[in-house]
């Protein structure tokens, strides 16, 4: 199994490195049709991460159908591993991480494990790197790279109110692409500053832990204004800075001094209905910033490691 997953991983840097699309579809058929067949792929003897046996050659698995599905492109360790009854809103939207769900004192868990590695391009991957890429005119690269993590966060299944969480430090939320979110005033200094130094991705990197991180807008999200963003510790969802379609929501929780700019209703994921952030320029950032307040419990912050 192990020796298969490399394989795919292989395979998908091969054909993102020959600029063929690896859409979910094909990554899941390649998954089937590598189980049980040896790819002699590269043919170099001097890989040690070719295994042994076989030697058979089979160049068959030809899963290309040309369709328009967005990209998998995970960099670093994480490739997209999703289990069966996690619920379909995060199944459907989220990859490049390993996600599960898990009962723990009676307590029903969805467990994200990722690298966070960002799937797209950044200065943060190091100067050497392939994906290495120039912050944005006026901005100013930070002068150290992001390192891969190994998170495992855990979000209550069923999100629950009893002991709202406020400020979280650190990691507050996981991005649809397996990186981590971190609130506005998780920043040390003044987030203005922070913001001089974000990648086109809208993302930068954390002194000492050196976890890549979002503060608000993940730009390289395919529809990013209007999208689900990710999941946010408590176990709600978070979307862009508008509604599905397109307009300006109303309504959002505004009361407090940390409110959460949240609010309930449909979604194309929740019909019938369920309370959801939206990022939101809620203090003249220029960007749509994630909240400083949660609606949940999100006691499974503790639960955080790298
Ligand atoms: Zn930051
Ligand atoms: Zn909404």
């Amino acid at each position: 199994m192990n020796l298969s997953r490399k394989m795919l991983f292989l395979l998908m840097s091969v054909s993102i490195a020959v600029g063929t699309s690896a859409c979910k579809e094909s990554v899941d058929e390649l998954l089937n049709s590598t189980e049980n067949s040896d790819d002699s792929g590269s043919g170099d003897t001097g890989s040690g991460d070719t295994g042994s046996g076989g030697g058979e050659t089979n160049d068959e698995d030809d899963s290309d159908e040309g369709t328009e599905t967005s990209e998998i492109e995970c960099f670093g360790t994480d490739e997209t591993d999703i289990d069966d009854d996690v619920p379909d809103w995060v199944k459907d939207n989220f990859h490049c991480s390993r996600i599960y769900t898990m009962t723990q004192n009676n307590v029903e868990y969805l467990v994200i494990e990722t690298d966070d590695v960002p799937n797209h391009g950044s200065p943060y991957h190091g100067a050497d790197s392939e994906y290495y890429e120039e912050v944005p005119d006026g901005n100013r690269e930070q002068n150290f790279d992001l390192e891969e993590q190994d998170f495992v966060i855990k979000f209550p299944l069923t999100p629950t109110t009893d002991d709202p969480a406020v400020t979280v430090p650190g990691a507050c939320g996981v991005a649809v692409n397996g990186v981590v979110f971190y609130q506005g005033s998780s920043s040390t200094g003044s987030l203005d500053d922070e913001l001089e130094t974000m990648d086109n991705g809208n993302g930068h990197v954390a002194g000492g832990s050196l976890q890549y991180h979002y503060h608000g807008t993940p730009l390289y999200v395919e529809d990013y204004q209007t999208a689900l963003l990710g999941i946010m510790l408590d176990g709600y969802p978070i979307y862009g800075e508008k509604e599905e379609d397109g307009t300006e929501p109303t309504d959002l929780d505004e009361s407090g001094d940390d409110p959460t700019f949240g609010h309930t209703h449909a979604t194309s994921h929740f019909p019938n209905g369920m309370f959801h952030y939206h990022i939101r320029d809620w203090d003249n950032f220029g960007v749509p910033i994630l909240p400083n307040s949660m609606q949940g419990d999100a006691s499974s912050q503790a639960q955080v490691s790298n």
